[in-house]
């Protein structure tokens, strides 16, 4: 999703010669590899989408995770964006020498590039849980970012491992069309209840027709999920507001002990919120169980838990999330000084206003550590990132610089700054997400979205190292 924006940018710009480098075989990132039953964007379609490319036909007010991927695909066709992109190609390396990026992939042929920009996203590298006796299980077994579309479900019984945003939406899809469904639930989440519906089609001609509707629509949805993150960067109204909405939604659940069972013991948004209107309906269901005793081992028969007893089951589906920490791994960067990525991340992934990294010039990141990844819109994120990152372009094929990178000096400062807001936020108030980093603290951005943007809107060029000496032969061979 980040790397179609940026190109897009960059092919608006006139910049005549960029390569967008993806080891899959089709492009649309999250969209692409996640394919469960009941996948939907939580954050309204209106808004997730690309400003530059407003889509008027969503059929929903949140949509379908095979929409947004078919979307991505329409808009690299209309932007002209597929003879820019290299499908199957696995980046393993890029070094900067001599001024250039060499950029290895798993075949060993190497590319060379002015700059170098990772669009590798955030939740890309799926987590399995770590039980013992998973190989022993008789039945199919997969990940629900590897969804294996070769099982019908239809009458059989589904353990599902996880109530984290995914194992919400699998759940409430497959409930109805399952013979038993067992939730193993190791922590209750707080779930915001969000509704959905179709979009009609006089919303959809007035949306083509006019397209400044569209843009106020997205303006509108922009300002309110703005006003939402203030609950989770700070006390205030909008949290007790949050809390409540949360509180008064498990009174949907009517049995007394399964409302309880459901009722986190920590502050709503300190787990990535949850947004789901039919999840409590889901597991009020006769077929659905929320198992709560952990998980002691698998058997080939099911899940034994550790009061003994044998959930059997036909397929295990692990939602159980993502390494969020693995920013571009296992891609080695090295610097022109020798330096690499594992060194400078050794005690956890940090940048330069979430976009650069010092000693590595002419490199940027898109969600890089520290993006604001909260329940925002992630494409309006990547549209201020690089916005910012094609005015350091711009410049450079003005002739400006040949070089830049963050100074380490602006870099500790900044990181000094935002690792003294961590603590004030709703993250760090007291419960494990895929929010904190090893250390503990929060790795997500502490301040609004609007302030984020704010800080991009200038080069900031004082708090880089920038060489001014060979560009003017690059441009005026370019
Ligand atoms: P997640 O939020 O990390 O949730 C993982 C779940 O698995 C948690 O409930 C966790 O329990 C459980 N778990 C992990 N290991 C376990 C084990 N060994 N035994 C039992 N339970 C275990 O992962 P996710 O649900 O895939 O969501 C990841 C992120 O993707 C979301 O937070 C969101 O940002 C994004 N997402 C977005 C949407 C959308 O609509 N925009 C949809 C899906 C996902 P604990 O809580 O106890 O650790």
């Amino acid at each position: 999703m980040s790397g179609i924006c940026l190109a897009a940018k960059l092919k608006h710009a006139g910049v005549p010669t960029f390569t967008v480098l993806e080891k899959a075989t089709d492009v649309g990132g999250t969209w692409r590899d996640n394919r469960y039953p009941g996948l939907r964007c939580d954050v309204p379609s209106a808004f997730y989408q690309y400003s530059f490319h407003p889509n008027p036909d969503w059929s929903h007010w949140l949509s379908s995770g095979a929409q947004i991927h078919n979307y991505i695909r329409t808009v690299v066709d209309d932007h002209g964006l597929r003879e820019h992109i290299q499908l199957g190609v696995e980046v393993t390396c890029a070094e900067f020498v001599n001024g250039v990026w060499r950029v290895q992939d798993s075949t060993g042929t190497v590319r060379e590039a002015d700059f170098l920009i990772t669009a590798t996203g955030v939740l890309h590298h799926p987590v399995l849980p770590d039980i013992p006796g998973l190989d022993d299980f008789a039945g199919t077994k997969f990940h629900s970012a590897r969804w294996n579309d070769t099982v019908s479900l239809a009458d059989k019984r589904v353990a599902v491992i996880g109530t984290g945003s995914t194992g919400a939406q699998l759940v409430t899809a497959l409930a109805g069309r399952v013979a038993h469904l067992d939730l193993f639930q190791r922590t209750p989440q707080w779930i915001l209840p969000l509704p959905n519906w179709p979009t009609d089609p006089l919303t959809k001609r007035l949306r083509a027709r006019m397209p400044w509707l569209m843009a106020a629509e997205y303006a509108l949805i922009k300002r309110a999920f703005a006003l939402f993150s203030t609950a989770l960067i700070s006390p205030g109204w909008q949290r007790w507001l949050v809390e409540s909405l949360c509180r008064a939604h498990l009174y949907a659940v009517r049995n007394r002990e399964l409302r309880r069972t459901l009722t986190p013991d920590y502050q709503p948004g300190c787990k990535r919120l949850v947004m789901s209107g039919g999840f409590y309906r889901a597991v009020q269901r006769r077929n659905v169980d929320v198992v709560t005793t952990a998980i002691a081992h698998v058997e080939p028969r099911g899940i034994v838990t550790a009061d003994g007893r044998l959930h059997e089951a036909d397929v295990l589906v692990f939602a159980t999330g993502f390494d969020a920490h693995a920013y571009l791994r296992p891609m080695e960067l090295i610097g022109p000084d020798g330096t690499t990525l594992a060194e400078v991340w050794r005690d956890g992934p940090r940048a330069y206003r979430t976009i650069a990294l010092p000693g590595f010039p002419n490199f940027f990141m898109l969600m890089g550590p520290h993006s604001p990844i909260g329940n925002f819109s992630l494409v309006a994120i990547a549209e201020a990132q690089s916005d910012h990152i094609m005015k350091w372009i711009s410049a450079w094929r003005q002739g400006w610089f040949s070089t830049a990178a963050p100074t380490a000096e602006s870099t500790a400062k900044y990181n000094t700054e935002l690792r003294r807001a961590l603590p004030g936020t709703v993250w760090a108030s007291g419960c494990a997400s895929w929010y904190l980093g090893t250390d503990g603290s929060p790795e997500v951005w502490p301040w609004t979205p609007q302030a984020h943007a704010r800080m991009l809107a200038d080069r900031h060029v004082e708090d880089f190292h920038v060489d001014t000496e060979p560009s003017a032969v690059k441009v005026a061979t370019e």
